[in-house]
């Protein structure tokens, strides 16, 4: 198939801006893509004073859920957020110490060790427009509302990357 290049509309450019085919530059892994489809979908509360990645893991847990996408909402009491450093392979923890809003939460379910583990990242904000964000390690919930849809499929594992030095979605 021939590229056709970008244009701005309104602007005229004596040489195409650039080739989109450009931006498609192999990577050093193999992409890896896992097909899975819907199953149940699932609204909760959370409870006043859990700690949120440890109450969400616990209802997939329960449920025998092995995959799955979610969102939350809501405020937590104190968090503590990672900040990954790529060279060194470890994680900075920033502990935030006030009661913020979590303005945005999402993160996703596979199995780690055989067992369900959660990833999420989150946006944090407190009432002088501060923001914090980054990966949410954990959180004391105030109030927080989860959205959480299970995908069924192949199982999907993680498994130590020495590339990245991070537990990564894996073939095995
Ligand atoms: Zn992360």
């Amino acid at each position: 198939m021939q590229s056709v290049p970008f244009q701005i509309p309104g602007k005229i450019s004596a040489e195409p801006l650039c080739d989109p085919c450009s931006y498609h530059i192999q990577g050093t892994d193999k992409l890896l893509i896992r097909d899975c489809s819907q199953g149940k979908s699932l609204l909760a509360r959370l409870d006043n004073g859990a700690e949120i990645i440890g109450q969400i893991t616990d209802i997939v847990r329960d449920r025998k859920i092995e995959a799955a996408t979610f969102y939350a909402i809501g405020a937590l009491t104190r968090a503590d957020l990672g900040y990954y450093d790529q060279a060194g392979h470890k994680y900075h923890i920033a502990p935030v110490e006030v009661p913020v809003e979590l303005a945005s939460c999402s993160g996703n379910v596979s199995l780690l060790d055989g067992r369900p583990f959660l990833h999420a990242h989150a946006v944090l904000a407190d009432g002088q427009s501060h923001t914090w964000a980054g990966h949410l390690v954990r959180g004391s919930i105030f109030a927080a509302e989860l959205y959480l849809q299970e995908l069924p499929g192949p199982r999907l594992n993680r498994t130590l990357d020495p590339v990245t030095g991070l537990n990564l979605w894996s073939e095995l």
